[in-house]
């Protein structure tokens, strides 16, 4: 395999990210301009089936902390992140922020918050007033996060959004100037780089225990139920974007960059959109795509809805092979480093753990005025790769990308 020497605005991808808008988006139409069924709208939806509440409000947190309130109450908020919340020690819940006031009410209730910090998205700008607010943490479907990210930033509060960032670079480019005019930090809820398991491979991987990096190779895969663009946001175009990509494959896109450390200068890929399928009617059922890397090393990946259950990342240098599986959920981690004929099971930490680290380091980041590691930038970033991958499938043709991830050509 050929060596090159990455250019230091190669490996520094976010950092190098300015926020010069992305070529094509003047250009012709895309797979991701096509008129989607109706705009986006902000509505409360049922009480998620399964959700646990807890039994009695969580303690207050140990550490000086930040308070923040929880914008859409679906599965993510209330399954994973605000039981998280007390595991944090520099954030605490704060106020709710709900379509669906009796949910809202009972949420309130469990987690001990009084009435008058509950918001529906009509009330939401009143945040304004509220000194216990100090963030809004986004939890809505993808083409709402760039409508709540700006009312919180004109609201002088700080925002983490969850992933994907939006569903255009130029959403991006806009909730990145508004952050920085209102003086307020911009983190995406990248959990994966407060996970031992994908930070212990960063570190293998840095380290060179593989040898030198050749192919890194992603799956991430289920298989949806019926849906269509109408009961499932995942598949409304509006809602969602291009479907599986942004928001499962977006884990193995992000894992081949922190892994190997670099920005790719070359991207292809394919889609595929059944017909007569009512789940697919607005997005892809499958995307493929392959990232090449300044040093020659590549980056596969594959995401469905419509593919047998995969959760799977695989590194392979010159001398080592890692696997993680599952890699980049909530729990459950497995990895395993072969070297020669030797096979090492490892353990480093609790997966568990990513979400209070990722709370604290947003607390602390807003508290000490210090970096965020996953700011908006990076959420921009992966966003034009992924407009990229989408281009590429379109055209059919391989997309250079500039250190930044424009596009060089369209
Ligand atoms: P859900 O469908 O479970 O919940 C979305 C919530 O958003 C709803 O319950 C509702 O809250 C609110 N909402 C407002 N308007 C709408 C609308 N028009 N259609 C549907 N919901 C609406 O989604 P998730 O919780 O799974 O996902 C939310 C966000 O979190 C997405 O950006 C997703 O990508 C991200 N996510 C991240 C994960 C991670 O591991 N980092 C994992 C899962 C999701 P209410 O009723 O309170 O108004």
């Amino acid at each position: 395999m050929t060596q090159y020497t990455p250019s230091r605005r190669h490996l520094l991808g976010v950092a190098a990210s300015g926020i010069a808008a992305a070529p094509f988006l003047s250009g012709p139409a895309t797979a991701r301009n096509i008129a989607a069924s109706a705009p986006p709208k902000a509505e409360g939806q049922p009480m998620p089936r399964g959700t646990r509440l807890p039994a009695s409000p969580p303690p207050a947190p140990k550490g000086q902390s930040i308070g923040v309130a929880i914008v859409g109450l679906g599965g993510y908020a209330l399954n994973q992140i605000m039981p998280r919340i007390a595991e944090a020690d520099h954030c605490h819940l704060a106020a709710v922020v709900s379509g669906n006031a009796e949910k809202a009410a009972t949420v309130a209730a469990a987690y001990g918050l009084p009435e008058d910090a509950i918001y529906s998205y009509d009330s939401y700008e009143e945040i304004a007033g509220d000194d216990r607010i100090d963030a809004v943490y986004v939890i809505l479907p993808t083409g709402l996060h760039t409508e709540f990210v700006l009312k919180a930033f004109t609201a002088g509060k700080h925002v983490i959004c969850e992933k994907p960032m939006a569903l255009t670079s130029a959403e991006c480019e806009d909730m990145i100037a508004a952050g920085k005019a209102a003086d307020r930090k911009l983190m995406i809820g990248y959990r994966c780089h407060f996970e031992p398991y994908n930070l212990k491979a960063m570190e293998l991987i840095r380290e060179e225990a593989l040898g030198p990096l050749r192919v890194i190779r992603t799956a991430h895969h289920y298989r949806s139920g019926p849906s269509t663009p109408a009961t499932n946001w995942r598949h409304n175009r509006a809602l969602a974007g291009g479907g599986p990509l942004e928001d499962y494959g977006l884990y193995g896109i992000q894992a081949g960059l922190y892994l190997s450390g670099e920005m790719p200068v070359r991207i292809s890929a394919s889609t595929q959109q059944p017909a007569n399928d009512p789940r697919f009617a607005e997005i892809f059922a499958h995307t493929a795509s392959q990232m090449i890397f300044p040093s020659g090393a590549t980056s596969q990946h594959s995401t469905s809805y419509d593919g047998a259950g995969a959760n799977m990342v695989t590194v392979r240098g010159q001398t080592g092979f890692l696997t993680m599986e599952p890699a980049t959920g909530y729990g459950g981690h497995e990895m395993m480093l072969r070297k020669g004929r030797s096979t090492e099971t490892l353990t480093p930490g609790n997966p568990s753990i990513q979400f209070a680290a990722m709370l604290d380091h947003f607390g602390l980041s807003v508290m000490e005025g210090t970096e965020i590691l996953t700011p908006g930038e990076m959420g921009l970033r992966d966003t034009r790769l992924i407009e990229a991958i989408y281009r590429s499938a379109e055209t059919g043709r391989t997309m250079a990308l500039n250190p930044d991830a424009t596009m060089t050509e369209d």
